[in-house]
């Protein structure tokens, strides 16, 4: 192993031994030999009876759907992306009637936009909510300074915005996809694993403490310019009675086959994997989204190519030893590029240069798990990358 130089005492980052989650991603767990609450989770699925889930699903459905067709059967929000194409087929596959709710991406790609297109071909009613796009970069900057997240107003709008069409439109049922908190690990208690609700979104929905009533009055935000961003209230969901599945406790989820099916459907994907990721078909709607997952990084010291590459692990389709190596190289690089759009792109729409950009990430990287000279100042490569202090378990004997 490579000693510390650093004046700050650092201890080695500990990672699953079955797949090559760390230690630092929040709310995961580890048992005494060493695995993981997502692969136990992921264990624990061939003990469920899907038939008899597709049957609960059903039943469930046949409760909401508009009985006379006067109305939606229910609501799906959609992103355009990948789940969101097999979300979409899987209701019609059922015979069901879904209102689809896109809630904007803060900066659409090229390909996020052909997807869109390519989701309303299937034949599904659209619609595509986009807020003002000056207060989405006000909210895009204050995420970032504050709270280290350029997507924060998207991962908001993600959950408000479908739920707000349904009090508008008295569509009581939601169908949302899968529990993150099940695929990449996460506390989501038993109560939680079917219904996403109010408690669902404060506490897992990426929120990071930063409440959106906190926001009125910041850079002259209004409450109305903050509408589409907050969940309706209690009085209002309990008017039109509105709940909310994930469709992913009914149907056995998995990223790649949602896809498969998504491409033989005309989704499309690019000609390689994405800048920081392992893989060419998921996250590609969102030109802020290189940015987004480089504080991840930052913070906890892992990014979509150690997630995706669990996935992958748990399924037999890859092997430890070579993700740690593919982890080792494409994992939480500097984004300079996203979906091959530059840096500055983004950086510009949200009115910040590269070296306040710069500093901002700085604040936000957690100095314990990344490689500092003996000053304490943090080791990049010539590209602005840094270096973690170990990239799998250091075995005691090797201390
Ligand atoms: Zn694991």
């Amino acid at each position: 192993m490579e000693m510390d130089k650093g004046v700050i005492m650092k201890k080695h980052i500990r990672y699953c031994c079955r797949c090559v989650l760390p230690e630092t991603k929040p709310d995961l767990s580890f048992d005494n030999e060493g695995v993981c609450s997502a692969c136990h989770y992921y264990e624990s699925r061939p003990t469920i009876d899907w038939e008899e889930r597709q049957k609960e699903f059903l039943s469930l459905v046949e409760q909401y759907r508009s009985k006379d067709g006067s109305n939606y059967d229910c609501i799906v929000p959609v992103s355009g992306g990948k789940d969101s194409t097999y979300q979409v087929l899987t209701l019609l596959k059922y015979g069901l009637r879904p209102l689809c709710i896109i809630a904007t991406t803060c900066q659409l790609s090229e390909i996020g936009r052909n997807n869109i297109e390519n989701l309303k071909g299937l034949g599904v009613d659209c619609i595509e909510y986009s807020t003002n796009p000056r207060v989405r970069s006000t909210l895009n900057r204050i995420g970032l300074i504050e709270v280290g997240d350029i997507s924060w107003p998207e991962h908001v709008a993600i959950f408000t915005v479908p739920v707000r069409v349904a009090v508008n439109f008295k569509i009581p049922l939601i169908v949302w996809g899968e529990n993150s908190q099940h695929e990449y690990g996460g506390p989501a208690s038993k109560a939680h694993d079917r219904v996403l609700d109010r408690r669902w979104l404060e506490e897992f929905g990426g929120l990071l403490g930063l409440r959106v009533s906190d926001l009125i009055g910041r850079d002259d935000l209004t409450v109305q310019d903050l509408q589409l961003l907050t969940y309706p209230s209690q009085e209002e969901l309990d008017h039109v009675g509105v709940t909310g599945l994930f469709l992913g406790h009914y149907f056995p989820w998995d990223g790649y086959a949602n896809a498969l099916l998504a491409q033989a459907n005309g989704f499309q994907t690019t000609p390689t994997a994405i800048e920081g990721s392992l893989v060419n078909y998921e996250n590609l709607d969102n030109i802020q989204t290189g940015i987004h997952d480089y504080f991840k990084f930052l913070k906890y010291g892992f990014c979509r190519v150690s997630d995706i590459a669990s996935t992958h692990i748990r399924r037999d389709r890859m092997r430890r030893d070579d993700a740690i190596q593919i982890v080792k190289a494409r994992d939480g690089t500097f984004p300079w590029t996203y979906l091959g759009y530059p840096l500055k792109d983004v950086l510009d729409r949200i009115d910040m240069s590269l070296d306040e950009f710069v500093k901002i990430c700085d604040r936000f990287t957690n100095k314990q798990i990344f490689q500092t000279d003996n000053r304490g100042n943090l080791i990049k490569d010539r590209l602005g990358n840094l270096k973690k202090i170990n990239y799998d378990n250091v075995q005691l004997s090797e201390l």
